[in-house]
């Protein structure tokens, strides 16, 4: 059985030696480092002291419309939602790249940044069909073993607008994993049928949803509550989430404590890109009322948006310092945001984490530190170590 040790690693206060089961790719052993009963091996590595953080979850974002590795595109004022979207169309149209490129493209940057797992919304519509969704899914096997890819088929340009009922249907027989959705009041003009023809084809496909609410103030609100409403009478608790929500950030205190109740009780989560453009939901009411929440870069240099670059620590550093934490119990509030893992690994887990050079998890969130090395399953797949190709020796052999 091959077996790759790391050796130094730091948990908490003190310092680890980790081997990593590469068949299992699960972490096989966990002890504490002494600096000289580790067995001579060449694939030992010496993480030194730098700290140990657990792979991060991107709860929302779109691998095939950026830019990156693009020529710089400049972008437009944003008129009205129709107006965009036409342009964001001829700016993908015009790409000299696939989709799948594009995808695998952000996958390796995701992964240089501790990103081991995504759910990513792919646009389908009776004009592009399915390509996007074929490359991403193409993509998506490629990358089976160390990236976890859920699949949302989003119907950008309107589920109902765009008459894109049966593409949807086909892109979830393609193999996509939930059903999205967009604006069912701006753009669909319809929010009661719109959000029935989603809930609709997520029976149809036994399917989870995520819609994107840009839907303002208690048309937002009221669109919400819907949601809910279907969520529990389709028996979805649990599997759908409304992602944006910026309606939660602009209606009063009482008013949106009250969806967060009902939020909860439907297990319905909430997905932020934490704007700082424009308002965003309250994290900390909802937090406090128990409703899940994840955060997500979303726009990563494309037609909407010339800014981010896919830092999910960064952006999880972002909340924190925009709804002002600053206690220790604060800080590490944001990592159950951006992981799905705990901040120790156990023997057994799978060995998906990062090294970085930190003081602790507190100072790791509020500094967005360079990732030095990042394992997925068991492999090293990104951070410096990977990028220079000088994995470092542990010292006592160095020499020896
Ligand atoms: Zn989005």
């Amino acid at each position: 059985m091959k077996q790759d040790r790391i050796n130094g690693i730091r948990i908490g206060e003190e310092l680890f030696d980790i081997t990593l089961d590469a068949e299992s790719g699960t972490i096989a052993s966990l002890t504490l480092a002494n600096g000289s009963s580790y067995e001579k091996s060449e694939s030992a590595m010496d993480a030194n002291g730098l700290m140990y953080l657990p792979t991060l979850k991107d709860w929302h974002l779109h691998l095939d419309k950026h830019f990156l590795g693009e020529p710089w595109k400049p972008l437009q004022p944003f008129l009205d939602l129709p107006d965009q979207l036409r342009f964001e169309k001829s700016l993908l149209h015009a790409l000299p790249t696939t989709a799948a490129e594009r995808a695998r493209r952000l996958l390796n940057r995701l992964l240089e940044m501790g990103t081991t797992s995504i759910r990513t919304h792919v646009d389908v519509d009776p004009e592009i069909g399915l390509r996007h969704l074929e490359d991403v899914l193409q993509i998506r096997e490629e990358f089976r073993g160390i990236f976890d890819i859920e699949v949302v088929a989003f119907p950008q340009q309107g589920l109902l607008r765009s008459n894109s009922l049966s593409v949807m249907r086909e892109a979830m027989r393609s193999g996509a994993d939930l059903i999205g959705g967009v604006d069912p009041a701006g753009l669909d003009r319809e929010v009661d049928i719109s959000l029935e023809a989603m809930f609709e084809l997520s029976a149809e496909y036994d399917a989870g949803v995520d819609l994107h609410l840009h839907d303002p103030g208690h048309l937002g609100l009221y669109t919400i509550e819907r949601f809910i409403d279907l969520t529990v009478a389709s028996g979805k608790r649990g599997r759908t989430a409304v992602s944006h929500a910026y309606c939660l950030g602009q209606v009063g205190e009482a008013e949106s404590l009250e969806i967060a109740h009902k939020l909860r009780e439907a297990d319905v989560a909430i997905i932020t890109s934490v704007p700082i453009d424009s308002s965003m939901p309250r994290v900390d009411q909802l937090l406090q009322a128990g409703v899940r929440v994840g955060v997500g870069c979303d726009n990563i240099l494309d037609a909407w948006s010339p800014f981010g670059n896919g830092d999910l620590l960064a952006r999880g550093s972002r909340l924190a310092e925009k709804l002002r934490w600053r206690t220790n119990q604060e800080l590490l509030l944001a990592y159950p945001l951006i992981t799905a893992a705990p901040l120790r690994p156990r023997v057994g887990d799978r060995a998906d984490f990062m090294l970085v050079d930190a003081m602790n998890p507190m100072h790791a969130l509020s500094s967005a530190p360079k990732r030095e090395a990042v394992f997925a399953g068991g492999k090293l797949v990104g951070g410096s170590w990977h990028q220079d190709g000088a994995i470092p020796l542990p010292r006592a052999q160095v020499g020896s």
